[in-house]
């Protein structure tokens, strides 16, 4: 009972046992190079692949020929920002992406910026969301790729992604979604969501870290790529590389599964999370919920408690529960998440923010025990807080 709560399955989660299960075979016996035509087996493993291939594809409504299976989603985002970016050169220089997305999403555009491309970060609204008008107007003939998250790692907050899809189609661009926490957890047709490409990530969905894909439209439009790893052609040319056949495989059995549970799954996730909601603001004041809570993955729930400091709040949690702060532990320096800050936080409270990441195997026992202890801490800390103080001393002020 004295374990410490993981409420951090946005960051990453723990292989499913059936995941694992299904990967197993394919590390010893059935060890075979998916790329080998003369034996079994090669062709056991290529078999292995193109069902993982399949059972991807169908998650998304899309075409086994139009699932590359990359190394996660950081690379699937590469590919598809830079790949898209050198393919479409001719046509423009222009791309289109929002202020809130993942660093390897906006780490790409700045290198294409520095190579002399040209992008719009659009800004978001205080619930996270952009606004597709501002889209609509940000697009002009230059532009060759819309890149919008699907579902945000640290507010959980979903992008109108079908309208981005029909504004996109209706200009002609190519729309690109990175969509690394919302497999599995939201349903998803790129069909009718209007998206040419989409990121996937296996270790956000209860697969093995190390392996993701991009899913690439085929037809209306077929979507051009250049590759950014060259070698023996594999995945049609798109992603080169001996394939990681036990990470495929668990990808595979991952989405499939998550896929298969998600209408039971999403309503229990996200009745824990409105318990902890209620239960953590049912009991203290100051506590602000940081991003639209309507349009939200039903696991996520991201708080900002007013009058405490960031990291004693998170140090005084650390021996009850597992979570991520505001601050962008990323880089050396302790700098407040950009996220919040696009959302108008200021650093103090960015940095006084919690992320809680409910997933499959968190139980009602570990949101009491959870809000319990954020009570416990939050209180403690804001007995002693000057910050504490000024702000009940200003909302005094504002109610007299
Ligand atoms: C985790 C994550 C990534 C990176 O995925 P990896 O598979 O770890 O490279 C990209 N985008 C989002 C939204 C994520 O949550």
């Amino acid at each position: 009972m004295n374990q410490v709560i993981y409420l951090d399955n946005q960051a990453t989660t723990p292989v499913d046992p059936a995941v694992l299960e299904a990967m197993w075979p394919y590390f010893t016996e059935k060890f075979g190079n998916a790329a080998s035509r003369s034996h079994p087996y090669g062709w056991e493993a290529e078999e292995a692949v193109e069902l993982a291939r399949t059972r991807v594809a169908a998650a998304l409504h899309a075409d086994g020929r139009e699932i590359v299976f990359t190394s996660g989603a950081t690379e699937s985002n590469n590919l598809a920002i830079k790949g898209v970016a050198e393919a479409y050169r001719q046509k423009g220089n222009h791309l289109i992406t929002v202020s809130t997305e993942h660093k390897c999403v906006l780490d790409s555009m700045s290198f294409l910026e520095h190579q002399g491309y040209r992008v719009t970060y659009l800004p978001v609204s205080a619930g996270g969301l952009i606004d597709p008008a501002q889209l609509a107007a940000a697009i002009t003939p230059e532009t060759i790729l819309i890149s919008v998250m699907f579902a945000n790692n640290e507010i959980g907050v979903l992008q109108p992604v079908a309208e981005i899809g029909r504004i996109a189609k209706a200009h002609g661009v190519v729309f690109h979604t990175d969509a690394a926490q919302a497999v599995g957890k939201v349903p998803i047709d790129v069909q009718a969501l209007g998206i040419d490409l989409l990121s996937i990530s296996g270790h956000k969905l209860y697969g093995p870290k190390g392996i993701g894909a991009l899913y690439v439209r085929r037809k209306n439009p077929r979507v051009s790529l250049t590759a950014q790893i060259h070698g023996g052609g594999h995945e049609r040319g798109m992603r080169s590389g001996t394939l990681a056949v036990p990470l495929i495989v668990g990808l595979g059995t991952a989405v499939e599964q998550a896929v298969a549970n998600l209408s039971a799954e999403a309503p229990r996730l996200r009745a824990l999370r409105d318990r902890l909601l209620e239960q953590i603001t049912g009991r203290l004041s100051g506590v602000i919920v940081n991003g639209s809570l309507d349009e939200r993955l039903a696991g996520n729930l991201n708080l900002a408690f007013a009058g405490v400091e960031g990291t004693a709040l998170l140090m005084g949690l650390a021996d009850t529960v597992a979570l991520s702060s505001g601050s962008a532990c990323t880089s050396a320096s302790l700098a407040p998440s950009h996220v919040l800050r696009a959302l108008g936080l200021d650093d103090e409270l960015a940095h006084a923010s919690l992320r809680f990441g409910i997933g499959r195997f968190n139980t009602e026992a570990d949101i009491e025990r959870t809000s319990a202890k954020v009570v416990e801490v939050v209180n403690r800390l804001r007995e002693l807080s000057p910050a504490w103080e000024a702000h009940l001393n200003r909302q005094a002020v504002a109610s007299s």
